[in-house]
């Protein structure tokens, strides 16, 4: 709920899945693949790496993942009627489900950058948001580990579908050990 009582996505025309590139991290990608039943490379773009210490060292690159786009934004945006909805929501990125939330010195808190037209009345979303922060915090941490393994892996080649089929794996056992 926003602080007028409505809920701001349904009044807001999905400002947020037109502008931004959302990139992804293994788990993001496992559950976008497995819910869909489709192949990583079916939603996935490359990217040039922003952080050189983290990219993902492969054939193609040094690279970070991104959901696909499309000229209206995020792949998975889609038109119903004269609204736009996101068609993924169960497994949507964890990015998604956050936004335009964080985390401050411990206290929940809007993105001071927020595309948002209405504030959202954040103590209605404290304890959902901060157990959903910190696991995205631990399943980013995850992937940060994931990729330095696989670039300290003495490969002679190592196209992008080695690296996802390794990580779909280490994501796969991850879970099915919890
Ligand atoms: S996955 Fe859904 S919520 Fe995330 S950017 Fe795409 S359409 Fe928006
Ligand atoms: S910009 Fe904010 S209100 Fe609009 S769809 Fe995204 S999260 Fe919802």
């Amino acid at each position: 709920m926003d602080v007028t009582g409505k809920f701001p996505c349904d009044t807001c025309d999905t400002n947020c899945c037109k502008e931004y590139t959302i990139f992804v991290n293994a788990h993001d990608v496992y559950r976008l693949s497995v819910g869909l039943g489709i192949p990583p490379m079916g939603f996935l773009e490359m990217h040039g790496a922003k952080d050189f210490d983290l990219g993902i060292d492969v054939d193609e690159g040094l690279l970070d993942l991104a959901l696909k786009q499309n000229d209206g934004g995020c792949m998975f945006l889609k038109e119903s009627g004269d609204i736009f909805r996101c068609t993924v929501n169960e497994v949507k990125p964890s990015v998604c489900k956050s936004y335009p939330f964080q985390m401050k010195a411990g206290k929940l808190i809007q993105m001071d950058s927020k595309m948002c037209p209405v504030d959202w009345n954040t103590e209605e979303f404290e304890a959902m948001m901060q157990t959903h922060l910190k696991n995205d915090e631990r399943e980013w941490n995850f992937y940060d580990e994931l990729v330095l393994e696989w670039n300290s892996k003495q490969l002679s080649e190592r196209p992008l579908s080695l690296f996802l089929k390794f990580a779909m794996d280490m994501v796969g056992s991850e879970i099915t050990t919890d």
